[in-house]
C-alpha cells in the first residue's frame, strides 16, 4: 500500500528508527543470554569431568598408598611388589616418593626418575598430609595429577603421585565446547534474522498508523487505518478508526446543521425583504403599510426566537454542564404556567395541573424550565381550539415523571421518531404559522439526556399527544445520611 508519502518518510527518519532500535535490543539481549549459557555449559561440563576424574584418581592413589603403608620396609622392590598386588591400574605415570620427596619407585622404565627429588607441588602438599588433585586442559589434551600421602603407624613415610594424560576425554571436551559455540552462533544468527524481520513488520505497521493520521489530518475522514494482525496495534488501529468515524459523523452533522440553519434563517429574511420591497414599490395606503410593517415585525420576532434557540442548542450540545441542584418539578411548572397562561387562554385552552407526587430530582434548574416551557408551549400550539392540556407530576418507583397530555392534532406514527431531530416539523406551514422553529424538541431531548433522564411520545393523529419525561428521583435520605457522617 503506497500510503507512506515522501514527506512522511523524511519525518520517520527525523524521529529515529524504531525498527533498528528494536532489532538492536533483541540482539543484545539474546547475545548476553546465549553467552551466559555458553560459558555456563562449558564450566559445568568441565566441572563434571573434573569431579569424576578427581574421584577415580584419588581412589587409585589411595589403594596404592594403603598397600605400601602396610609394608615393613619401604624400598623400590617392596613398593613395586605392592603395586603389582593392587593389579592393573590406568595411568600415564606413577611415582612413589619417601617422606623427603625422593623418588623410590617410577613406573616409567625408560627415563626413570628413581633416586631423584620430585619437585611437584602436588607431592609437597601430599607430604603435608593432604590428598591433592590438579587438572589442566589445553587444546584437546587433558592432564590430571593426583597425590596422596603414605601413612605408616600414623607417620607420613612418603607419597603416591599419579599423572594421567587423557586424549579421549580432552577430545570429547573439545568437541563439546565447539558444538556449544556453533549452536550459539547459529541461534544468534536466527535471532538476528527474526528480530530484524519482526521489528521491520512492527515498524511498518506503526508507519501505516502515522501515515493514516497524516491523511486524516488533511481532512479525509473516510480514510481507514488497516493495521492487520491481532494485538495492541490492531486495537490502536480500531480505536483510531472509531475516532475518525465519530469525527466524520460530527463533521457531517456540523455541515448539515449549518445548511439547515441558513436555510431556516433564509425564509424569514426573504419575507422581510419581500414585504419591505412591496412597501417601497407599491403605492399603498397607511393601513396596508401598517399591516406590512406588522408582518415584518413578526418575521423579525421569528428570527429572534430562532437565533435564541440556535444559541441554546449549541450551548446544550457543547456539553457545558452547569451546576446541578436538587429541585422539585412543581415550582418550575408554576413559573412556566405564569408565563404561558395568557397564550393558553387566548386560544381557549384549559390547562390542568395534576400533581400526584412531586419528588426531588437532581437537575440544572434552567434546563428544567426550558424543558417544561417547550413541551407546555407545544401543548398549546398544536392543540385543538377549546382543547385541554393536562400536566401530571407523579412518581413511579425511583422515577419522577412529568407528563404533558394534549387534545391536539397529534403526530403520525412515522414522524414520532423524527420530531426530536433538529428542524424537523410534521406540518411546516402550521409550525411556521405558530412561530415554530423545529428546534424546541431537539433542545428538550438534549437537555433531558444530559440530566440523566428520558423522553418519549405517544400520539394518535386527531386525538392528541402525550409527552412523558422521566428523571431518577434524588434520594434525599441518602444525602442526609452522608451529611451526618461527614
Ligand atoms: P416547533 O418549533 O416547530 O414547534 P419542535 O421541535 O418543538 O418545533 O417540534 C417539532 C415538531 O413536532 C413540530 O413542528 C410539530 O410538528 C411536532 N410537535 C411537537 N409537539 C407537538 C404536539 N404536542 N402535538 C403535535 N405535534 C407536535
Amino acid at each position: 500500500m503506497a500510503i507512506i508519502s515522501e514527506s512522511n518518510e523524511k519525518k520517520f527518519k527525523k524521529y529515529g528508527n524504531t525498527q533498528f532500535r528494536y532489532a538492536a535490543v533483541y540482539v543484545l539481549i539474546t547475545l548476553v543470554v546465549l553467552t551466559f549459557l555458553n560459558v555456563y555449559c562449558a564450566k559445568t561440563s568441565q566441572e563434571l569431568f573434573y569431579k569424576s576424574k578427581e574421584a577415580s584418581m584419588i581412589e587409585r592413589c589411595l589403594m596404592i598408598s594403603a598397600d605400601i603403608g602396610e609394608l615393613e620396609v619401604i624400598n623400590t622392590a617392596t613398593v613395586s611388589g605392592a603395586i603389582e598386588q593392587v593389579g592393573t591400574l590406568n595411568y600415564t605415570r606413577l611415582l612413589v616418593t619417601d617422606d623427603s620427596g625422593r623418588v623410590i619407585f617410577d613406573a616409567n622404565d625408560t627415563d626413570s626418575a628413581s633416586g631423584q627429588y620430585a619437585d611437584f607441588p602436588e607431592i609437597t602438599e601430599a607430604l603435608s598430609n593432604m590428598d591433592v588433585f590438579s587438572w589442566t586442559y589445553h587444546d584437546g589434551l587433558m592432564v590430571s595429577n593426583a597425590a596422596v600421602p603414605i601413612v605408616n603407624y600414623d607417620t607420613i613415610v612418603g607419597c603416591v603421585y599419579m599423572t594421567e594424560n587423557d586424549n579421549e576425554q580432552g577430545a570429547l571436551m573439545k568437541s563439546l565446547l565447539r558444538n556449544i559455540f556453533w549452536i550459539t552462533l547459529v541461534l544468534e544468527i536466527v535471532v538476528v534474522l527474526f528480530s530484524v524481520a519482526f521489528s521491520r513488520a512492527f515498524a511498518r505497521r506503526l508507519r501505516r498508523i502515522t501515515a493514516s493520521m497524516h491523511i486524516i489530518r488533511g481532512g479525509d475522514y473516510s480514510h481507514k487505518v488497516i493495521v492487520g494482525g491481532k494485538d495492541e496495534l490492531t486495537l490502536l488501529g480500531d480505536e483510531f478508526n472509531d475516532l475518525t468515524d465519530r469525527l466524520q459523523s460530527a463533521e457531517l452533522e456540523r455541515r448539515q446543521f449549518v445548511s439547515d440553519a441558513s436555510h431556516e434563517l433564509k425564509t424569514p429574511l426573504a419575507s422581510i425583504k419581500l414585504l419591505s420591497d412591496s412597501i417601497l414599490q407599491n403605492d399603498m395606503g397607511v393601513e396596508t403599510i401598517h399591516e406590512f410593517v406588522e408582518d415584518i415585525g413578526a418575521e423579525a420576532d421569528r428570527l429572534n426566537r430562532m437565533s435564541a434557540k440556535l444559541l441554546s442548542l449549541s450551548k446544550v450540545e457543547s456539553q457545558i454542564v452547569e451546576d446541578c441542584e436538587i429541585v422539585y418539578m412543581k415550582p418550575t411548572l408554576d413559573r412556566v404556567t405564569k408565563m404561558l397562561h395568557m397564550i393558553a387562554s387566548n386560544k381557549n385552552i384549559s390547562v390542568i395541573h395534576d400533581i400526584q407526587c412531586d419528588s426531588p430530582i437532581l437537575i440544572y434548574e434552567d434546563d428544567l424550565y426550558e424543558i417544561i416551557f417547550n413541551l407546555f408551549e407545544n401543548g398549546i400550539k398544536y392543540n385543538a381550539p377549546n382543547g385541554t392540556l393536562t400536566i401530571s407530576v407523579l412518581r413511579d418507583g425511583d422515577n419522577a415523571i412529568m407528563r404533558f397530555t394534549d387534545t391536539g392534532v397529534g403526530i403520525p406514527k412515522e414522524s414520532q421518531a423524527q420530531i426530536f431531530e433538529r428542524f424537523y416539523r410534521v406540518d411546516k406551514a402550521r409550525s411556521r404559522q405558530s412561530g415554530g422553529s423545529g428546534l424546541g424538541l431537539s433542545i428538550v431531548h438534549s437537555m433531558v439526556q444530559r440530566n440523566g433522564g428520558t423522553i418519549s411520545v405517544e400520539s394518535t393523529p386527531g386525538n392528541g399527544s402525550v409527552f412523558t419525561v422521566t428523571f431518577p428521583v434524588f434520594d434525599t435520605e441518602e444525602e442526609s445520611q452522608l451529611e451526618s457522617l461527614t
